[in-house]
């Protein structure tokens, strides 16, 4: 056996029961369940942009996984197969078995098997394909909003970007809170089950990825309308309590990395989301609504006014980065 392919059929094969064919040939082979539609998404995490290289490799393996679940959980679809394409600067078994511990303890969370991928050298990145069913006709799209509807966030928002913040050294790191701010970078919890219940009941979803403006912002370009945000409404990390205003609508607005889930709906919908906030144990705060206007996200304070917003999030690709 070539040292490669020993490698994949250490750390990577596993048996799979959906899958008719999971690794090992030139191509997997899975069923579809009938009346379903395929969801697919894929997501690359490369060394010094979205994570340190010396990140714990078991936290990285979670984390990788998590990242492409949340854009499954965010079309409501429940997740099924993933293929993992690794690049690799050498051969280093520990590492390789904890990414994998990691790994694979998410995915027997979720039920979803590992069907195939590549394994190749260089620097280190890796890029999932998850693959999730959904009803057909039944996704919670990014287009679906309605003028008028209530907008919801799951969870709480900040905490991710409160604990990359400690990482850099750029916020204090002994406040109460501040390690469940880290466990919010490093262990972030994909809201698919919310994701599924959410069929039906919401009209439109996104994750909070890059951070709630930005991702919101997403929701009124694609369906055509503006939103209004009220700040004192947002559920916030409770660590963020220890920073001034300004800093902790920065956290809990522009910063990302969250992996909530912001969705809209009508009112009328209003006693089936409490009901199902408890029935799934996440909780679900009513932050907004939709109106009809240019897609643009307007945030109010307590008395009313308009608050001046930080910068959007974050962007690869913009001039300041
Ligand atoms: P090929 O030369 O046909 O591309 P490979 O030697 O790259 O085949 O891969 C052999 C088998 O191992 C394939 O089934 C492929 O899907 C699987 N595989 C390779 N790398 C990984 C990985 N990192 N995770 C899961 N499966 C992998
Ligand atoms: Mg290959």
């Amino acid at each position: 056996m070539s040292p490669e392919f020993a490698l994949i059929h250490k750390h990577f094969t596993r048996p799979v029961t959906n899958a008719t064919l999971g690794v090992g040939d030139d191509s997997a082979l899975v069923r579809i369940t009938q009346g379903c539609e395929l969801a697919i998404s894929t997501d690359s995490l490369v060394a010094g942009t979205h994570f340190y290289p010396d990140t714990d490799p078991e936290r990285l393996g979670h984390k990788a996984l998590a990242v492409n679940l949340s854009d499954l959980a965010a079309m409501g679809a429940t997740p099924r197969f993933v293929t993992l394409a690794i690049t690799l600067p050498a051969v280093d078994e520990a590492w390789l078995a904890a990414f994998t511990r990691g790994f694979f303890a998410l995915a027997d969370q979720h039920k979803v098997e590992l069907i195939g991928g590549d394994t190749t050298k260089g620097p280190l990145s890796m890029t999932l394909t998850v693959l999730g069913e959904v009803p057909a006709g039944r996704a919670l799209r990014r287009d679906g909003a309605q003028v008028g509807d209530d907008i919801w966030v799951s969870g709480e928002l900040g905490g991710a970007a409160l604990g990359l913040a400690q990482v850099q050294g750029l916020a204090q790191r002994d406040n109460e809170g501040s390690q469940s701010a880290l466990e919010r970078l490093y262990q972030p919890q994909p809201r698919v089950g919310l994701g599924v219940c959410l069929r039906g009941v919401a009209n439109s979803a996104i994750d909070v990825s890059d951070g709630l403006l930005a991702d919101l912002m997403h929701i009124c370009e694609r369906s055509t309308l503006a939103a209004e945000i009220n700040w004192q409404d947002v559920p916030r990390a409770q660590a963020l309590a220890a920073f001034s205003e300004d800093r902790q609508l920065a956290f809990a607005l522009s910063g990302g990395e969250d992996y909530e889930l912001c969705f809209t709906a009508s009112p009328s919908q209003r006693a089936v989301l409490s009901a199902l906030a408890v029935g799934c144990g996440i909780a679900l705060a009513r932050i907004g609504q939709t109106q009809a206007g240019a897609p643009g996200v307007q945030v109010f304070d307590q008395h009313g006014q308009a608050i001046k917003l930080p910068a959007a999030g974050f962007d690869h690709f913009s001039a300041t980065g």
